[in-house]
């Protein structure tokens, strides 16, 4: 198998011949054929996260097909699409394995951070943790659902059922949960860096009823809004931006410091929260509704040996959308 493969933090990924891997009991092995690019897959790669493991493949947006199987597998076959999702594994007993907040475990394992991923020819999973696909929509189009579609999912529902959503970063989860939120009969107001107007116009042709810089005051208070951006300057700003009661959901994994702001900003009930990895209840809840919904992920596609162009790319905001890699 060959792989991009993180050497070390700060580093560029490196084209890398591995041995073939043979799954082990529980596991399967899929062939990749696509895997987005996150920006979870940056912070892997600067070090933002604690503890990281080296060397690691990256990539936890994975759409492949299964094409060896360990022992003691339920339910998957030879050839079936699957996709893999940035919680590899779960330990099942921790309190809160055991309180079905999964996301939260002791002793979880994550994909192309703990666990190697999908910047790779071939991958293996736990088997419990891999989602069938079906056959309905391209491997490319699916890969962004894996995290950017699942994460913006969990993130949507904890911001409650207010029609009027905030969406502030409009990157790959955002572009995708404005079509959940239209579908679902909302109305979406984007907000991009100041002055980034070819991102506010393709919120706009997306269906958003107002785009604009995030240094700007939305036309009316919103019932939520969901933070895809990574900077925690805009906490306050999205608490400023909704009602009495309403919800600031924070969805990254990473962001730079919070200001201190005024008390008033969450006083009258509002609500600032944190939205951390996803279950697997949110990967079924979300995916079986996926046909339904009319999801149209713009993508840029990357060759795998161009992984390093995908996520420079990615950091400089040069594409719309989502970039998926493809071996
Ligand atoms: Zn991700
Ligand atoms: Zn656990």
């Amino acid at each position: 198998m060959q792989a991009m493969v993180l050497k070390a933090l700060r580093t560029p990924l490196e084209w890398t011949t591995l041995p073939d891997r043979q799954p082990g009991p529980g596991q399967i092995r899929v062939k990749v054929s696509a895997c987005g690019v996150c920006r979870t897959d940056l912070h892997v790669i600067d070090g933002d996260l604690p503890d990281p493991q080296l060397p690691i493949i990256p990539g936890h947006e994975i759409v492949g097909r299964i094409d060896a199987i360990g022992s003691g597998v339920d339910g998957l076959k030879m050839g079936d699409r699957v996709g893999i999702p940035w919680l590899g594994h779960t330990c099942g007993t921790c309190p809160y394995c055991r309180m079905q907040r999964e996301n939260l475990c002791d002793h979880p394992e994550f994909t192309g951070f703990t666990r190697d991923g999908g910047f790779a020819t071939a991958t293996i999973a736990d088997a419990r943790f891999a989602f069938t696909l079906g056959e309905a929509g391209s491997d490319v189009s699916l890969a962004p659902l894996l995290c950017a579609g699942l994460i913006g999912w969990r993130s949507l529902v904890i911001a409650g059922a207010g029609k009027k959503l905030g969406l502030y970063g409009f990157g790959a989860a955002a572009h995708i949960i404005a079509q959940v939120a239209l579908w679902q009969g909302r109305s979406i107001f984007a907000f991009t860096k100041p002055g980034d107007t070819v991102t506010q116009d393709f919120a706009r042709s997306l269906g958003a009823i107002w785009a604009g810089g995030s240094d700007e005051a939305p036309p009316e208070l919103l019932d939520a809004a969901i933070i895809f951006a990574t900077v925690g300057a805009l906490v306050p700003l999205g608490l400023r931006a909704v009602r009495k009661g309403g919800t600031v959901v924070c969805a990254g994994i990473h962001m730079s410091d919070l200001p201190s702001f005024p008390y008033g900003l969450l006083w009258e009930e509002r609500q600032l929260l944190s939205v951390a990895n996803l279950t697997r209840q949110d990967g079924i809840d979300f995916l079986r509704q996926v046909p339904d919904m009319g999801i149209v992920t713009h993508t840029t596609t990357y060759r795998l040996e161009e992984a390093n162009q995908a996520l420079a790319d990615l950091r400089a905001g040069r594409f719309d959308g989502a970039a998926v890699l493809v071996p």
